[in-house]
Protein backbone atom coordinates (compact mmCIF):
# COMPACT_ATOMS: atom_id res chain seq x y z
CA UNK A 1 0.00 0.00 0.00
CA UNK A 2 0.98 3.37 -0.65
CA UNK A 3 0.63 6.30 2.09
CA UNK A 4 2.82 8.99 -0.32
CA UNK A 5 1.18 12.77 -0.05
CA UNK A 6 0.53 11.62 3.60
CA UNK A 7 2.15 13.22 6.16
CA UNK A 8 3.13 11.38 9.24
CA UNK A 9 4.15 12.90 12.81
CA UNK A 10 5.21 10.80 15.15
CA UNK A 11 6.35 11.57 18.70
CA UNK A 12 9.24 10.42 20.35
CA UNK A 13 10.88 9.29 17.63
CA UNK A 14 14.61 9.12 17.54
CA UNK A 15 14.55 5.73 19.13
CA UNK A 16 12.86 2.62 19.88
CA UNK A 17 9.15 2.29 18.51
CA UNK A 18 9.10 5.63 17.36
CA UNK A 19 11.89 5.47 14.82
CA UNK A 20 10.78 1.71 13.90
CA UNK A 21 6.98 3.06 13.19
CA UNK A 22 8.57 6.33 11.16
CA UNK A 23 10.84 3.96 9.20
CA UNK A 24 7.84 1.37 8.25
CA UNK A 25 5.61 4.67 7.21
CA UNK A 26 8.30 5.96 5.15
CA UNK A 27 8.92 2.84 3.69
CA UNK A 28 5.08 2.90 2.42
CA UNK A 29 5.83 6.31 1.27
CA UNK A 30 4.87 8.81 3.89
CA UNK A 31 6.74 12.03 4.82
CA UNK A 32 7.64 11.56 8.09
CA UNK A 33 8.48 14.13 10.92
CA UNK A 34 10.55 12.93 13.82
CA UNK A 35 10.58 14.39 17.15
CA UNK A 36 11.92 14.39 20.48
CA UNK A 37 13.39 17.09 23.34
CA UNK A 38 16.47 17.40 22.31
CA UNK A 39 17.86 19.24 19.28
CA UNK A 40 21.14 17.44 18.52
CA UNK A 41 23.03 17.02 14.85
CA UNK A 42 21.88 13.04 15.22
CA UNK A 43 18.60 13.80 15.48
CA UNK A 44 18.20 15.82 12.27
CA UNK A 45 20.52 13.08 10.76
CA UNK A 46 18.32 9.95 11.56
CA UNK A 47 15.74 12.71 9.67
CA UNK A 48 18.18 13.03 6.69
CA UNK A 49 18.52 8.98 6.47
CA UNK A 50 14.58 8.42 6.25
CA UNK A 51 14.96 10.92 3.37
CA UNK A 52 17.79 9.23 1.55
CA UNK A 53 16.74 5.48 1.92
CA UNK A 54 13.11 6.05 0.65
CA UNK A 55 12.47 9.08 -1.27
CA UNK A 56 10.54 10.79 1.24
CA UNK A 57 10.15 14.60 3.04
CA UNK A 58 11.65 13.85 6.14
CA UNK A 59 12.30 16.21 9.16
CA UNK A 60 13.14 16.08 12.82
CA UNK A 61 11.15 18.87 15.57
CA UNK A 62 12.13 19.49 18.55
CA UNK A 63 9.10 19.59 21.14
CA UNK A 64 9.47 18.50 25.02
CA UNK A 65 5.84 16.35 24.85
CA UNK A 66 5.70 16.86 28.74
CA UNK A 67 4.60 20.46 27.98
CA UNK A 68 1.19 21.09 26.32
CA UNK A 69 2.24 24.31 24.76
CA UNK A 70 5.15 22.10 22.59
CA UNK A 71 2.50 19.76 21.45
CA UNK A 72 0.64 21.68 20.00
CA UNK A 73 3.42 23.80 18.41
CA UNK A 74 4.90 20.31 16.73
CA UNK A 75 1.50 19.33 14.99
CA UNK A 76 1.47 23.41 13.40
CA UNK A 77 5.02 23.41 12.46
CA UNK A 78 4.73 19.95 11.29
CA UNK A 79 2.87 21.88 8.50
CA UNK A 80 0.04 18.67 7.84
CA UNK A 81 -0.59 16.02 9.99
CA UNK A 82 -2.74 13.46 8.13
CA UNK A 83 -1.51 10.67 10.25
CA UNK A 84 -0.76 10.75 14.26
CA UNK A 85 0.95 8.29 16.11
CA UNK A 86 1.39 9.42 19.59
CA UNK A 87 4.55 7.39 20.92
CA UNK A 88 6.74 9.50 23.34
CA UNK A 89 6.53 7.50 26.75
CA UNK A 90 9.23 7.21 29.92
CA UNK A 91 8.99 4.66 32.55
CA UNK A 92 9.54 4.81 36.26
CA UNK A 93 9.20 1.46 38.86
CA UNK A 94 8.84 2.05 41.93
CA UNK A 95 6.05 1.07 45.01
CA UNK A 96 2.90 3.49 45.14
CA UNK A 97 4.38 4.60 48.18
CA UNK A 98 7.61 5.19 47.56
CA UNK A 99 6.48 6.77 43.92
CA UNK A 100 8.19 10.19 43.68
CA UNK A 101 5.90 13.03 42.52
CA UNK A 102 7.87 14.41 39.48
CA UNK A 103 8.19 10.51 38.17
CA UNK A 104 4.45 10.75 38.73
CA UNK A 105 3.94 14.02 36.83
CA UNK A 106 6.21 13.54 34.27
CA UNK A 107 4.52 9.88 33.17
CA UNK A 108 1.42 10.96 33.22
CA UNK A 109 2.29 14.23 31.15
CA UNK A 110 4.49 12.41 28.55
CA UNK A 111 3.01 9.28 28.34
CA UNK A 112 -1.15 10.92 28.47
CA UNK A 113 -1.60 14.18 28.13
CA UNK A 114 0.35 14.60 25.30
CA UNK A 115 -2.14 12.61 23.63
CA UNK A 116 -4.25 14.62 24.30
CA UNK A 117 -2.98 18.05 23.54
CA UNK A 118 -1.80 16.61 19.87
CA UNK A 119 -4.89 14.92 19.03
CA UNK A 120 -6.84 18.17 20.06
CA UNK A 121 -4.19 19.98 17.90
CA UNK A 122 -4.15 17.71 14.83
CA UNK A 123 -8.45 17.03 14.44
CA UNK A 124 -8.99 20.29 12.64
CA UNK A 125 -6.62 19.84 9.92
CA UNK A 126 -7.54 15.94 9.32
CA UNK A 127 -11.44 16.93 9.12
CA UNK A 128 -10.17 19.64 6.57
CA UNK A 129 -8.48 17.80 4.19
CA UNK A 130 -11.01 14.79 4.82
CA UNK A 131 -8.92 12.01 5.98
CA UNK A 132 -6.87 11.02 9.24
CA UNK A 133 -5.20 8.39 11.19
CA UNK A 134 -4.25 8.42 14.27
CA UNK A 135 -2.34 5.36 16.04
CA UNK A 136 -1.98 5.85 19.75
CA UNK A 137 1.28 3.16 21.46
CA UNK A 138 -0.36 2.46 24.53
CA UNK A 139 0.82 -0.78 26.36
CA UNK A 140 -0.07 -4.16 27.59
CA UNK A 141 -0.51 -1.86 30.62
CA UNK A 142 -2.87 -0.31 29.15
CA UNK A 143 -5.34 -3.11 29.44
CA UNK A 144 -3.40 -5.30 32.48
CA UNK A 145 -1.70 -3.85 35.60
CA UNK A 146 2.16 -4.98 36.78
CA UNK A 147 3.56 -3.98 40.20
CA UNK A 148 5.59 -0.94 40.67
CA UNK A 149 4.19 1.04 37.68
CA UNK A 150 1.28 2.83 38.52
CA UNK A 151 1.89 6.35 37.14
CA UNK A 152 2.96 4.32 34.07
CA UNK A 153 -0.44 1.99 34.34
CA UNK A 154 -2.65 4.83 35.02
CA UNK A 155 -1.09 6.77 32.13
CA UNK A 156 -1.90 3.91 29.58
CA UNK A 157 -4.92 3.02 30.85
CA UNK A 158 -6.29 6.54 30.31
CA UNK A 159 -4.36 6.66 26.74
CA UNK A 160 -6.69 3.60 25.83
CA UNK A 161 -9.59 5.52 27.27
CA UNK A 162 -8.87 8.43 25.57
CA UNK A 163 -8.62 6.95 22.31
CA UNK A 164 -12.05 5.55 22.70
CA UNK A 165 -13.70 9.01 23.19
CA UNK A 166 -12.15 10.30 20.17
CA UNK A 167 -12.99 7.40 17.86
CA UNK A 168 -16.59 8.25 18.83
CA UNK A 169 -15.93 11.93 18.37
CA UNK A 170 -14.83 11.22 14.77
CA UNK A 171 -16.97 8.30 13.48
CA UNK A 172 -18.96 9.81 11.21
CA UNK A 173 -15.49 11.49 9.54
CA UNK A 174 -13.08 9.82 7.34
CA UNK A 175 -10.85 9.51 10.95
CA UNK A 176 -10.07 6.46 12.54
CA UNK A 177 -8.48 6.54 16.42
CA UNK A 178 -6.96 3.34 17.80
CA UNK A 179 -4.27 1.99 20.50
CA UNK A 180 -1.26 -0.57 19.37
CA UNK A 181 -0.99 -2.24 22.89
CA UNK A 182 2.64 -3.92 23.05
CA UNK A 183 4.18 -5.99 25.33
CA UNK A 184 7.60 -6.54 25.80
CA UNK A 185 9.91 -4.58 22.77
CA UNK A 186 13.53 -4.37 23.38
CA UNK A 187 14.04 -0.92 23.06
CA UNK A 188 16.24 1.18 25.18
CA UNK A 189 13.53 1.80 27.20
CA UNK A 190 13.36 -1.76 28.57
CA UNK A 191 16.95 -2.47 27.93
CA UNK A 192 17.17 0.03 31.11
CA UNK A 193 15.05 -1.59 33.13
CA UNK A 194 17.42 -4.92 32.75
CA UNK A 195 20.36 -4.25 35.48
CA UNK A 196 17.35 -3.23 38.23
CA UNK A 197 16.16 -6.43 37.19
CA UNK A 198 19.11 -8.83 37.14
CA UNK A 199 20.05 -7.09 40.44
CA UNK A 200 16.86 -7.52 42.08
CA UNK A 201 16.10 -11.12 41.48
CA UNK A 202 19.92 -11.97 41.01
CA UNK A 203 20.06 -13.44 37.85
CA UNK A 204 22.30 -12.72 34.68
CA UNK A 205 21.06 -10.80 31.67
CA UNK A 206 19.34 -14.05 29.29
CA UNK A 207 17.81 -15.46 32.42
CA UNK A 208 16.29 -12.16 33.65
CA UNK A 209 14.95 -11.58 29.53
CA UNK A 210 13.50 -15.30 29.56
CA UNK A 211 12.09 -15.64 33.24
CA UNK A 212 11.31 -12.50 34.37
CA UNK A 213 10.69 -9.72 31.61
CA UNK A 214 9.59 -12.88 29.07
CA UNK A 215 7.33 -14.49 31.52
CA UNK A 216 4.24 -13.11 30.94
CA UNK A 217 4.73 -12.73 27.11
CA UNK A 218 4.02 -16.83 26.19
CA UNK A 219 5.61 -16.40 23.21
CA UNK A 220 8.90 -15.71 24.88
CA UNK A 221 9.79 -13.32 22.40
CA UNK A 222 10.44 -9.44 22.20
CA UNK A 223 7.74 -8.06 19.54
CA UNK A 224 10.01 -5.50 16.96
CA UNK A 225 10.20 -2.49 16.17
CA UNK A 226 9.35 -3.43 12.47
CA UNK A 227 6.26 -5.31 13.60
CA UNK A 228 4.71 -2.11 15.08
CA UNK A 229 5.67 -0.19 12.48
CA UNK A 230 3.89 -2.61 10.06
CA UNK A 231 0.68 -2.59 12.37
CA UNK A 232 0.51 1.27 12.23
CA UNK A 233 0.92 1.08 9.04
CA UNK A 234 -2.05 -1.59 8.45
CA UNK A 235 -3.98 0.90 11.08
CA UNK A 236 -3.07 3.34 7.82
CA UNK A 237 -4.33 1.41 4.88
CA UNK A 238 -7.72 1.23 3.50
CA UNK A 239 -8.46 -2.30 4.91
CA UNK A 240 -8.64 -0.31 8.47
CA UNK A 241 -10.90 2.22 7.67
CA UNK A 242 -13.21 0.61 9.78
CA UNK A 243 -11.30 -0.28 12.54
CA UNK A 244 -11.41 2.40 14.99
CA UNK A 245 -11.82 2.94 19.06
CA UNK A 246 -10.05 -0.24 19.54
CA UNK A 247 -6.63 -1.66 20.66
CA UNK A 248 -4.77 -3.99 19.02
CA UNK A 249 -2.30 -6.43 21.08
CA UNK A 250 0.91 -6.82 19.93
CA UNK A 251 2.21 -8.74 22.76
CA UNK A 252 3.22 -12.19 21.74
CA UNK A 253 -0.22 -13.43 23.73
CA UNK A 254 0.31 -11.59 27.17
CA UNK A 255 -2.98 -10.15 27.26
CA UNK A 256 -5.01 -14.12 26.44
CA UNK A 257 -3.66 -15.09 29.74
P1 LIG B 1 12.45 4.64 23.96
O1 LIG B 1 13.01 5.16 25.24
O2 LIG B 1 13.35 3.98 22.98
O3 LIG B 1 11.67 5.76 23.19
C1 LIG B 1 10.94 6.75 23.84
C2 LIG B 1 10.92 7.95 22.93
O4 LIG B 1 10.21 9.00 23.60
C3 LIG B 1 12.32 8.47 22.64
O5 LIG B 1 12.39 8.88 21.29
C4 LIG B 1 12.44 9.64 23.58
O6 LIG B 1 13.36 10.62 23.10
C5 LIG B 1 11.02 10.16 23.56
N1 LIG B 1 10.71 11.05 24.67
C6 LIG B 1 10.88 10.84 25.99
N2 LIG B 1 10.53 11.94 26.67
C7 LIG B 1 10.09 12.84 25.76
C8 LIG B 1 9.60 14.16 25.84
N3 LIG B 1 9.50 14.80 27.01
N4 LIG B 1 9.28 14.78 24.69
C9 LIG B 1 9.42 14.17 23.49
N5 LIG B 1 9.88 12.93 23.35
C10 LIG B 1 10.20 12.28 24.48
O7 LIG B 1 11.26 3.66 24.38
P2 LIG B 1 10.25 2.75 23.53
O8 LIG B 1 10.26 1.44 24.17
O9 LIG B 1 10.52 2.86 22.08
O10 LIG B 1 8.86 3.42 23.90
C11 LIG B 1 8.04 4.06 22.96
C12 LIG B 1 6.60 3.96 23.39
O11 LIG B 1 6.20 2.58 23.38
C13 LIG B 1 6.33 4.47 24.81
O12 LIG B 1 5.11 5.17 24.84
C14 LIG B 1 6.24 3.19 25.61
O13 LIG B 1 5.46 3.35 26.76
C15 LIG B 1 5.58 2.26 24.60
N6 LIG B 1 5.77 0.84 24.90
C16 LIG B 1 7.01 0.29 24.91
C17 LIG B 1 7.13 -1.07 25.19
C18 LIG B 1 8.45 -1.75 25.18
O14 LIG B 1 8.52 -2.91 25.61
N7 LIG B 1 9.52 -1.12 24.73
C19 LIG B 1 6.00 -1.83 25.45
C20 LIG B 1 4.75 -1.23 25.45
C21 LIG B 1 4.65 0.11 25.15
Amino acid sequence: MSLQGKTAVITGSNSGIGLGVARELARAGADVVLNSFTDRDEDHALAAELAREFSVNAQYIQADMSKGADCRSLIEQAGACDILVNNAGIQHVAPIDAFPQDKWDAIIAINMNSNFHTMAAALPGMRASGWGRIVNIASAHGLTASPFKAAYVAAKHGVVGMTKTVALETAEDPITCNAICPGYVLTPLVEAQIPDTMEKYNMGREEVIKKVMLERQPSREFATVEQLGGTTVFLCSDAAAQITGTTLSVDGGWTAL
